[in-house]
């Protein structure tokens, strides 16, 4: 777990006042529901953000880290605490106690961790490609920190590769480093599905909680454009997501949601024990052979929990009323608190 050792934050943990709890976090991302929820679970909240500003705020800063140890604080991480805080802090100089295990970040943001959980979890994955030379249907080319798809591109053959790669470099787009690091796979022609689940670690069970998929730009705007245009104009598209919608799978792939699911805790079990623990998210494309095939996770909240505030199709069969993700992670601190097990879902 980095430098901070789970005995401190257990420590720290012992000095805190159970029934003054508060469920904090940074103000983005998915802190809408991590709050609301927090509150309908009956915790008092903090978010932390520059005074009279919406920006992230320095919540690595000590003087924060004391005032949250203060109030009794559990943080609640998401996308935006991470890429903020940054995981080397997150992992060595966050002294507060944290929802969830601290040490799977690391597995989620680092494509051959992530990828060795999903392959050690038996979990269907787009197949990959050592070599550019052994193409031999379309693929899909990603980069490292590529971040939402820029410059990501499809190609068919070692041809087609080496030409896009060839014009990338002499727009200055790449250097012979990210040819390198260039990471091929199969391009999944299907349906996107980001699956939103619930890992809980007092319950040891997982939780389907919601599903959504991506709007992304420009691709999304791009397939507006009849064929012939698209072919006209030289546009290489990108992934950046712009917003989310909703979504319900058909309900005869039910039975492998949950498989993948089972599948990546058990794996995360051996290789980042304890593992999983409270929201990941599985971003899946569906394809015509009704396939679950999964290209990412999330190892914590997922941005796509935002269509769910006030509960999904999904979480209102198993609850009844509403259950965001926000609320749901609430439920489990309140349960952790009530069984005295709160350091079962505490790092
Ligand atoms: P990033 O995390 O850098 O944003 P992703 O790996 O999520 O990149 O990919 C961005 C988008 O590219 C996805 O939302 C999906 O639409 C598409 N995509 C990713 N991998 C594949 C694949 N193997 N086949 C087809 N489309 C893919």
């Amino acid at each position: 777990m980095g430098e901070v050792k789970k005995e401190d934050i257990l420590d720290i943990l012992a000095g805190y006042d159970k029934s003054e709890i508060t469920i904090a976090t940074l103000g983005s991302h998915t802190s809408l529901h991590i709050l609301q929820g927090a509150k309908e679970e009956g915790f008092r909240t903090a978010i932390v953000c520059e005074k009279g500003r919406e920006v992230p705020y320095d919540i690595v800063n000590e003087d924060v880290q004391q005032q949250l140890r203060d109030m009794n604080a559990i943080v609640v991480p998401h996308g935006s605490f991470v890429a903020y805080a940054g995981l080397d802090n997150v992992e060595d100089k966050f002294n507060v106690p944290m929802f969830g295990n601290r040490d799977v970040l690391r597995w989620e943001a680092e494509r051959d961790k992530e990828r060795a959980l999903l392959v050690e979890g038996d979990v269907r994955i787009p197949f990959k490609y050592n070599d550019p030379s052994e193409i031999d249907r379309p693929v899909m080319v990603k980069f490292p920190g590529a971040r939402g798809g820029r410059g990501y591109f499809v190609a068919s053959s070692p041809e087609e590769f080496d030409a896009k790669i060839d014009a990338m470099k002499a727009r200055g787009w790449l250097d012979d480093s990210d040819v390198e690091a260039a990471h091929i796979e199969e391009y999944v022609s299907g349906c996107n599905y980001c699956i939103h689940y619930f890992y809980s670690a007092l319950d040891d069970k997982v939780e389907l909680m919601g599903m959504d998929t991506r709007y992304e730009s420009s691709i999304d705007g791009f397939v507006r454009m009849p064929a012939k245009d698209q072919l006209d104009i030289d546009l290489s598209p990108s992934y950046v997501v712009t917003g989310n919608h909703p979504a319900v799978i058909r309900e005869s792939l039910l039975p492998q949601v949950f498989d993948i699911a089972d599948k990546l805790t058990e794996s995360a079990k051996k290789l980042v024990a304890p593992g999983l623990n409270g929201p990941f998210c599985m971003q899946t494309l569906v394809n015509d052979n009704l396939e679950v095939i999964c290209f990412e996770i999330s190892a914590r909240t997922d941005g796509g929990t935002n269509t769910f505030m006030d509960g999904s199709p999904y979480s209102y069969l198993t609850y009844g009323k509403p259950m965001s993700m926000g609320r749901r992670i609430a439920l489990e601190i309140k349960n952790g608190i009530e069984r005295d097990e709160l350091e079962k879902i505490i790092t």
